[in-house]
């Protein structure tokens, strides 16, 4: 893995296995996150500004594939991927 792309995001802490005590939006498809969702927490900074990464299930899924991948992507654009239903199937098989 190359550290280059955590460098530019400028990754303040990670925590993983968060549970959510409100509403949020996933920062990958937007979609919400209902409260009492555990997650990975990344707090990010870019251009001064601080934000929080939440991301659902799927997009965890997804984001993992895309840095083995060495691809990027931004807010929103893992709604876009034509596997994000796919992915969400899977993980539903596995959560079965
Ligand atoms: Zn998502």
């Amino acid at each position: 893995m190359i550290n280059g792309e955590e460098e530019k995001m400028g990754l303040v802490s990670y925590t993983k296995g968060v549970k959510t005590r409100k509403d949020h939006n996933c920062f990958g498809c937007r979609k919400v996150i209902p409260k009492g969702t555990v997650l990975n927490d990344s707090v990010c900074t870019d251009d001064g500004q601080i934000y929080h990464v939440r991301l659902c299930e799927v997009c965890e899924h997804l984001a993992e594939q895309f840095q083995q991948n060495g691809d990027e992507w931004y807010q929103g654009d893992l709604a876009e991927q034509p596997y994000w239903n796919e992915a969400k199937k899977e993980i539903e098989k596995i959560n079965a």
